[in-house]
């Protein structure tokens, strides 16, 4: 594996929407019942509650809004009522990396929660492919999961995000992406080439398991496919999983996403040692989870991913085991080359056993299942994710020492 240089790397970077800074409550990331209660809480009298919502709906969600001076059919008093109480802050965007490959890191700076808070980041990464574009976002700051060939896993938990922090990763990816109708792109950043694709779909595969987190999962996914705002079809909203056996039920009914499974391993006694949780919820209840997920079809298959390490789950004896496992459920397999992170235990398989594993698969009629690796040289590929807020709090422990 060759690593590439970046193209770019900048550190100092602003977003052009006002950083949030806890003063006033932001409406850019709200849900329409968050809309609603924002325009109640100023006295906007009950019968316009639904007519404003929409329009602001319209605004925040689909012209990508970032003053309320922009909204010009909202009247003048509203507006400044609104001016007072709350914000359009977007998250702040402290860095942007783009790699050779087109990929794009954003590492994101959260507004304190409270008084205690000392301020979290996240990142959220781009992947333009010729037929799709898809941005992949954090539930959570950290991870409480441990699995040990995770980056993130390394780093502790520090909190869940909100679900304004969640869609909040989708408006700034469309704003540096220059990818809301008729707004300037911006001047600071590069806009994808003529014909490319923006975001058209979005996996829960950042930093954090989503079903930790699944209330605010739950509305950040219904603020992203509302069709009179961001659009997102739920079809193309996946969340991916470590598998938390009793939340499956909740996730499949309440957000009609997609579900992916990490399962990386065929045995429980390794999988207890490669994801943790799976000593709480085994691969037998795991399937059987799977096998009752509701909306799952032929048309809408789960994915299960594998993350390809040497010697350690990569034999054709798993790769046939693997398939026994799937029998009878509407499944595709992803096979995922492991990606390196400094200090990482695990070595990735090499091309040959890949490419046995995946004709296994194949064979028992699974399409093209190895993951391309994307933006690996700006540590923006699966599990290379890990914020440098605990570098920073090293940093600023030792500078008071
Ligand atoms: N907690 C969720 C989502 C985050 S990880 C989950 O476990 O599914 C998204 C995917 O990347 C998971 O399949 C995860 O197992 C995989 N992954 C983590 N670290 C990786 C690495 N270093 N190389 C390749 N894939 C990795």
């Amino acid at each position: 594996m060759t690593e590439l240089e970046p193209v770019q790397a900048d550190g100092g970077l602003a977003s052009s929407a006002a950083p949030l800074r806890a003063e006033k409550p932001s409406l850019a990331g709200a849900t329409r019942e968050g809309v609603g209660a924002a325009l109640a809480d100023i006295g906007t009298p009950q019968r316009e509650i639904r007519m404003r919502s929409a329009q602001l709906w319209h605004w925040i969600y689909h012209r990508g809004a970032s003053s309320f001076d922009e909204m010009l059919n909202v009247g003048k008093g509203l507006r400044g009522a609104l001016k007072e109480r709350f914000s359009l802050a977007r998250p702040e965007v402290v860095s942007e990396q783009i790699s050779r490959d087109g990929t794009r890191k954003w590492l994101i700076r959260l507004a304190p929660v409270d008084g205690r808070d000392r301020g979290a980041e996240i990142e959220c990464v781009y992947i333009p492919e010729a037929d799709r574009g898809t941005l992949c976002v954090s539930s959570q700051v950290g991870c409480t999961l441990t699995c040990s060939f995770c980056h993130t896993g390394t780093q502790k938990f520090v909190r869940n995000l909100t679900t304004a922090e969640i869609v909040g990763q989708l408006l700034v990816a469309r704003e540096r992406l220059g990818d809301f109708p008729g707004r300037a792109p911006p001047a600071d950043g590069v806009v994808p080439g003529e014909g490319a694709r923006f975001i058209s779909n979005v996996v829960f595969m950042g930093m954090g398991e989503p079903l930790y987190n699944l209330g605010h999962v739950a509305d950040a996914i219904g603020a992203m496919s509302d069709g009179e705002g961001l659009s997102l079809s739920r079809r193309r909203i996946t969340v991916s999983t470590a598998g938390v056996v009793p939340r499956l039920p909740e996730l499949g009914e309440r957000t009609g996403a997609m579900l992916a499974i990490s399962l990386h391993a065929v045995r429980d006694e390794l999988r207890d040692r490669l994801v943790p949780l799976n000593r709480k919820y085994p691969i037998a209840d795991l399937l059987a989870a799977c096998r009752a997920y509701p909306g799952a079809s032929n048309a809408r298959r789960i994915t299960f991913e594998y993350v390809m390490l040497k010697g350690v789950n990569d034999s054709p004896a798993e790769a046939r085991e693997l398939v026994r496992l799937l029998k009878g459920l509407p499944a595709k397999i992803n096979l995922i080359p492991f990606n390196p992170w400094p200090g990482s235990p695990y070595e990735c398989s090499d091309d040959a056993t890949i490419g046995r594993f995946s004709q296994i698969v194949f064979d028992a009629g699974y399409a093209s299942p190895v993951r391309t690796p994307r933006g690996r040289d700006i540590l923006a590929a699966c599990g290379q994710l890990k914020s440098e807020t605990e570098k920073l709090r090293a940093r600023a422990l030792l500078a008071a020492d």
